[in-house]
């Protein structure tokens, strides 16, 4: 199994890329945000929840989303290895994939991050919140609100798996063919 972490700010381009790298690589991608939005749009209680956080920038309980990422590796016993997109996004979270992971017999292989400045990122969330419908899209606060976010309790996961010797940066600017290529590097020496 091939088990990869997708991280990045927000905004850095990881669905993007993980469209192209789950078929590329035959991989289940699961994305938190992804699915926090289907609950959202089906007005789940799960959805109700996580729209309160969401709205204004903040991170879902870990609680509530590690049981959910739980349940959606579940649902797919037959994957060849997954690209996380969007988890783990704090220590607690790192901590309960490597034990389901472990479960499985298995573990991460790897953190493959996108590398992107800032201020790039506002830029490119305001431009996608032009067509997205995405609500914390939408708002430059909120936008500034969820990089913040970022920096308080998710890129410290970096030293997380430096720590094993699983980070591997990559330069997120340029054209979206360039960033695949450039990841697609990675994921064929792990
Ligand atoms: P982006 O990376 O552009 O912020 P996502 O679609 O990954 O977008 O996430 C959108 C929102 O969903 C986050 O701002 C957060 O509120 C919530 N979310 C997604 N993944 C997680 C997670 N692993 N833990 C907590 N909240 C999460």
């Amino acid at each position: 199994m091939k088990n990869i972490v997708l991280f990045g700010p927000p905004g850095a381009g990881k669905g993007t890329q993980a469209e192209v790298l789950k078929e590329k690589y035959q991989l289940v991608h699961i994305s938190t945000g992804d699915v926090f939005r289907y609950n959202i749009k089906n007005e789940t209680e799960l959805g109700a929840l996580a729209k309160s956080y969401m709205d204004k920038g903040h991170l879902v309980p870990d609680e509530v989303t590690i049981k959910m990422l739980n349940a959606e590796v579940e649902k797919n016993p037959e994957a060849n290895g997954f690209i996380f997109d969007g988890f783990p996004r704090t220590e607690a979270q790192a901590e309960a994939l490597s034990e389901l992971m472990d479960e499985k017999g298995s573990q991460i292989n790897a953190m493959v991050a996108l590398e992107v400045d800032d201020e790039v990122l506002v830029g490119r969330l305001i431009e996608r919140g032009k067509s997205s419908g995405r609500a914390d899209d939408a708002n430059e606060e909120v936008i500034r609100e969820r990089i913040a976010e970022y920096y308080r309790k998710t890129d410290i996961l970096k030293s997380y798996y430096q720590a094993q010797d699983k980070y591997y940066g990559v330069d997120g600017v340029g054209s979206i063919e360039e960033i695949t290529e450039r990841l697609s590097e990675v994921f064929d020496r792990i």
